[in-house]
C-alpha cells in the first residue's frame, strides 16, 4: 500500500496541512499548473532540440511556471523563487558550484559533497516474508510493523518493483550532478529493511535529503501524486523538531517539479488540491533527523494513473521530477 507504515484510510490519513503550499493556494491553480506543466515541458524538449543545445540553455520552465502563479495566485512569496531555482540551467549550475576550478571535471557538479538517500518503498520478496515483515519495530511514538508488502496495478505490476525503478533512475540523475546516492536497499535483500532500519540509514549517512518513493493503492478515480511531509512529534526516538521545516521545504520542490515534469495533478483524494500531506504516523518520518519526505507518485488502482506508472518514459520523468526538486532543495 501506501507506505512501509500500514497506513489509515484515506479518509482518515490527513493530517492535512493547516498551511496552504507555495504552489498553489487554490485548487484551480493546481489544475492551471498541471495544464501547463506539459506545455512547459515540451516547450523545453522543443528548444534543446532547436537550438541544439544542453549546456548554457535557459530552461523555460521557470518563466513558464511563476507566470501561471501570478495569473492564478497573485501573491505568493517564497514559491516562485523556489519554483524558479529548482531547475538550474547547466550554466547556472556550474557557476553556482563555484568551483573556480573546474567546467570540465566529470565528477563535479552542482551536488559535489552532497549525500541524498534514496529509500525505495517496500521490496520485492516481502510477499514471500511475511511473518519477518509482520514484526513489530519502534517508532518512538508507537509500534508498526516492520514492513508491509506495498501495492500493486490490476495486472501484477508491483509497487516494490516501480519504487526500485524510478530510485535507481533517480539515482543515475543525481550522480550525474555530483551527488553521493546512498540506498536503503537495492533488491539485494530478500525483504525490508524495516522502517526503523530504513530512517536509521539516512541518518547514519547524514544525507542532505532522503526521498522515500512510493506509489499509492486506494480505489480507482483517485488520481495523482502527493508527498508526506514529517509531523512535529517527540516520543522515545522519535524527535521531527528540526526536520519539519526542511523537510516541507523539499517536499514543496519535490511537489512542483514533479507536476512539471510528468504533468501528473496533485492528487485529488487528499491534500485538498495541494499535492501535500502531513502525518505523524510513518516511523520512516519519525525516526528521520535528516530532512525527509515521502512521495506517492500515483495511484496502482487507477487504470489512467497506472497506465503512466508502467510506462518507462512516464518513471523517467518521474526521476527528473524528483532530482529537481532535490537539487533546489540543496541550492544545486
Ligand atoms: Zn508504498
Amino acid at each position: 500500500m501506501r507506505y512501509d507504515d500500514s497506513p489509515p484510510p484515506p479518509e482518515s490519513a490527513s493530517s492535512v496541512s493547516p498551511d496552504p503550499p507555495w504552489y498553489t493556494r487554490r485548487s484551480t491553480l493546481a489544475v492551471a499548473v498541471a495544464a501547463l506543466a506539459p506545455t512547459a515541458l515540451a516547450g523545453w524538449v522543443l528548444t534543446q532540440v532547436l537550438t541544439g543545445s544542453g549546456p548554457g540553455g535557459q530552461p523555460p520552465q521557470p518563466k513558464a511556471l511563476p507566470a501561471s502563479h501570478t495569473a492564478g495566485a497573485g501573491a505568493h512569496g517564497a514559491g516562485d523563487a523556489k519554483a524558479s531555482t529548482a531547475t538550474p540551467s547547466p550554466a547556472a549550475s556550474t557557476s553556482a558550484s563555484a568551483s573556480a576550478s573546474a567546467p570540465a571535471a566529470p565528477a563535479k557538479g552542482p551536488l559535489a559533497g552532497r549525500t541524498v538517500v534514496i529509500d525505495p518503498g517496500h521490496n520485492t520478496g516481502n510477499f514471500k516474508h511475511t511473518s519477518e515483515i509482520d514484526r513489530q519495530v519502534d517508532i518512538g511514538t508507537n509500534r508498526k510493523e516492520c514492513d508491509t508488502t506495498g501495492t500493486t496495478t490490476n495486472s501484477g505490476y508491483m509497487e516494490a518493483e516501480f519504487t526500485l525503478d524510478v530510485s535507481r533512475r533517480t539515482r543515475t540523475l543525481l550522480e550525474s550532478k555530483g551527488a553521493k546516492v546512498v540506498f536503503t536497499h537495492d533488491a539485494d535483500r530478500p525483504w525490508g529493511p524495516c522502517i526503523d532500519e530504513r530512517a536509521r540509514i539516512g541518518n547514519e549517512a547524514k544525507a542532505d535529503a532522503v526521498v522515500s518513493v512510493h506509489a499509492d493503492g486506494v480505489s480507482a478515480g483517485n488520481r495523482g501524486f502527493h508527498i508526506i511531509l514529517p509531523a512535529t512529534v517527540k516520543g522515545g526516538a522519535a524527535d521531527t523538531s528540526k526536520i519539519v521545516g526542511p523537510s516541507r521545504d523539499l517536499g514543496e520542490r519535490i511537489a512542483g517539479n514533479f507536476a512539471r515534469s510528468t504533468g501528473s495533478a496533485p492528487a485529488n483524494y487528499l491534500g485538498s488540491g495541494t499535492g501535500l500531506v502531513v502525518r505523524d504516523d510513518l516511523g520512516g518520518l519519525n525516526l528521520s533527523t535528516r530532512p525527509k519526505v515521502f512521495i506517492e507518485c500515483g495511484n496502482m488502482r487507477d487504470a489512467k494513473d497506472a497506465a503512466q506508472l508502467t510506462s518507462p518514459e512516464w518513471r523517467q520523468k518521474a526521476a527528473e521530477g524528483i532530482t529537481n526538486g532535490i537539487v533546489g532543495f540543496l541550492g544545486g
